[in-house]
């Protein structure tokens, strides 16, 4: 569970480890702002994903979701790295409902990460809950500690793909997966 009380007081030794004055005007309520900021955009610390799942009735091609956006936050850096997942499946017996896809990603990014784990927990809790004939997940994104500091490469982005099943295994049905991208 996230500690606000230890966040604040966190946010409150950045402002002195830099030289600010915490009491100025503008800095005064800083620490309570950055506590709530952080509890929000660390809240799959504190969230599990709930799977419902349903009868896919024969369905038996591919599903895609894409262009969901998610923000999280490098591991080594504590800083932003934001993009896009595309997710795609062949079920088997069962189907997803599809807000859930984007939740599941929600609770996975809302924490310390990087991109490669990230990629592969969204991947192997579809797996687990749907045991489809076949699965892929492609993350892109762009890193803060990449594109604002270090070498500063403002456009480069990042890009993970995972697949499993007969999508990992059969060529013509990754490129059509990779072609709804
Ligand atoms: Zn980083």
């Amino acid at each position: 569970m996230i500690n606000e009380k230890k966040l604040e007081k966190a946010c409150e030794l950045i402002l002195e480890a830099i030289g600010e004055n915490k009491n100025r005007e503008g800095l005064k309520n800083t620490p309570i702002r950055f506590s709530k900021a952080f509890k929000e955009l660390l809240s799959g610390y504190n969230n599990t994903p709930n799977i419902t799942t349903f009868d896919s009735e024969g369905f038996n091609e591919l599903i895609f979701v894409k262009d969901i956006n998610f923000s999280s936050f490098c591991e080594h850096h504590l800083l932003p790295f934001y993009g896009t997942v595309h997710v795609g499946y062949i079920p088997d017996k069962k189907i997803i409902g599809l807000s859930k896809i984007p939740r599941i990603i929600e609770i996975f990014s809302k924490k310390l990460q990087n991109q490669e784990r990230l990629t592969m927990n969204i991947l192997n809790i579809l797996k687990t809950k749907l045991k489809p004939r076949g699965i892929g997940v492609v993350v892109e994104s762009s890193h803060m500690c990449m594109t604002l500091r270090g070498v500063k490469k403002n456009n480069s982005k990042m890009k993970t793909l995972y697949f499993d099943g007969i999508l990992k295994e059969n060529k013509n049905l990754r490129s059509e997966f990779l072609g709804n991208i």
